[in-house]
């Protein structure tokens, strides 16, 4: 069992619960070590000198006790510049622009999905996965993120509001390019449980398919329960385990401070 978390919000943005509170509840599970990833992107975006402050002061004071990690959740689109400090990064795509230019977030509301779709892409579902696959490939470059934030939420509304195949080789093929690119890259893919844990979704980001194809390729993972509250620090993280031992998966990934206060990736044995 894992026992750590990377994708951690909080009330300094659109969390529910403040910094402490979340720190509290993952002693309280027995975590070995918290990673916070506050926003920073066109709809959330913190003061980035005082969360870093308050992490550090948490930091010190679970000391011996929870390793506590201060990370960024980056959206592509908002400026690398502003995080300077954090600790690793968690690179996101949340939004997606058509041609003609019209932009929105992919993961708000199924109807602005669907208008984004008829509006910028002529109604192709296929073709505008394409375009979200072709921005994501670019995650990296754009936010040097260590880690790949749920990397198909242009499928976020497709459980309740199927809409397009997610075994089709037109949605599985730039998909595909996109992970290939990003490994090559040396990013790390996150299961993140965010959408299944607050029953919006059947299951994690990454779905199985692509999860398979992140197997193949030889990439490694870190589970991520994307919390937004104390409740939910480690919510669906035993579906996480399973979907990623029926994939292939022995270990994943946690972050660490080793010994020189460095911030280092060590492995840890799934189904244990
Ligand atoms: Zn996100
Ligand atoms: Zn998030």
């Amino acid at each position: 069992m894992i026992r750590a978390n990377y994708h951690t919000h909080t009330t300094l943005c659109d969390g529910k619960d403040s910094p402490a509170a979340m720190a509290e509840a993952a002693r309280r599970l027995g975590f070995e070590a918290l990673g916070f990833s506050g926003h920073m992107d066109d709809t959330y975006h913190m003061d980035f000198p005082l969360y870093r402050e308050t992490i550090a002061g948490l930091r010190a004071q679970y000391a011996g006790e929870l390793d506590i990690l201060c990370g960024v959740e980056l959206d592509q689109r908002w400026d690398p510049a502003t995080v300077q400090g954090a600790e690793y990064i968690i690179g996101s795509t949340h939004f997606l622009s058509a041609p003609g230019g019209l932009t929105d977030a992919v993961d708000w509301e199924a109807e602005r999905s669907e208008t984004l779709c008829r509006e910028g892409f002529g109604g192709d579902w296929y073709r505008m996965c394409a375009a979200y696959y072709e921005e994501e490939a670019r995650v990296w470059e754009r936010t040097r993120c260590q880690i790949v934030g749920h990397f198909d939420l242009i499928a976020r509304f497709n459980h309740a509001c199927p809409a397009f195949d997610e075994e089709d080789p037109r949605y599985l093929g730039p998909a595909r390019e996109a992970m290939e690119q990003l490994l090559r890259q040396g990013t790390v893919f996150e299961i993140n449980t965010g959408a299944l844990n607050r029953g919006r979704r059947r299951e994690a980001y990454p779905a199985l398919p692509l999860l398979r194809i992140l197997r193949e390729l030889g990439g490694e993972i870190i589970l991520s329960s994307d919390a937004h509250q104390a409740a939910l620090l480690d919510g669906a993280f035993p579906q996480a385990e399973a979907a990623a031992l029926a994939c292939g998966f022995s270990h994943a990934l946690v972050l660490r401070h080793n010994a020189a206060g460095a911030v280092v990736w060590e492995e840890r044995p799934l189904g244990t």
